[in-house]
């Protein structure tokens, strides 16, 4: 998924001068991401997205999730470590929870074969 330019833009052009494919468009004073040029900065000289790493804002550069449970975690994660400075508490609390469920499930699988 490609980064995008959020309502939170201030428009310091530092991403348009950073972007190493050319991906950071202004049209009409507004700053947006064309998703077919962004590559994430993957096979640049760079170890992380350019965009997001220098831009002064918040959330003015963020990336797109890819699907609902992606963004509604991104979401979560971001209120809650402003709260809580945990990071990633969602994803390790579903996957401790999906891991609870299975062992429960394969526990009573193996009942019920033994019966
Ligand atoms: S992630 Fe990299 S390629 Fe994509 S817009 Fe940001 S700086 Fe450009
Ligand atoms: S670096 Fe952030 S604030 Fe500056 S133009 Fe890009 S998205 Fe907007």
């Amino acid at each position: 998924m490609a980064y995008n330019i959020t309502s939170q833009c201030i428009s310091c052009n530092l991403c348009l001068s950073v972007c190493p494919t050319g991906a950071v468009k202004v049209v009409d004073g507004q700053h947006w991401i064309d998703p077919e040029l962004c590559t994430n900065c993957i096979g640049s000289v760079y170890s992380v997205p350019q965009c997001k790493a220098g831009c002064p804002t918040c959330d003015g550069c963020v990336k797109q999730p890819g699907d609902y449970w992606e963004g509604w975690f991104a979401k979560y994660n971001h209120v809650l470590a402003k709260l809580t400075n945990k990071q990633d508490y969602w994803e390790r609390w579903f996957n401790c929870y999906s891991q609870k469920f299975s062992e429960q499930l394969q526990k009573r699988q193996q009942q019920v074969l033994e019966a």
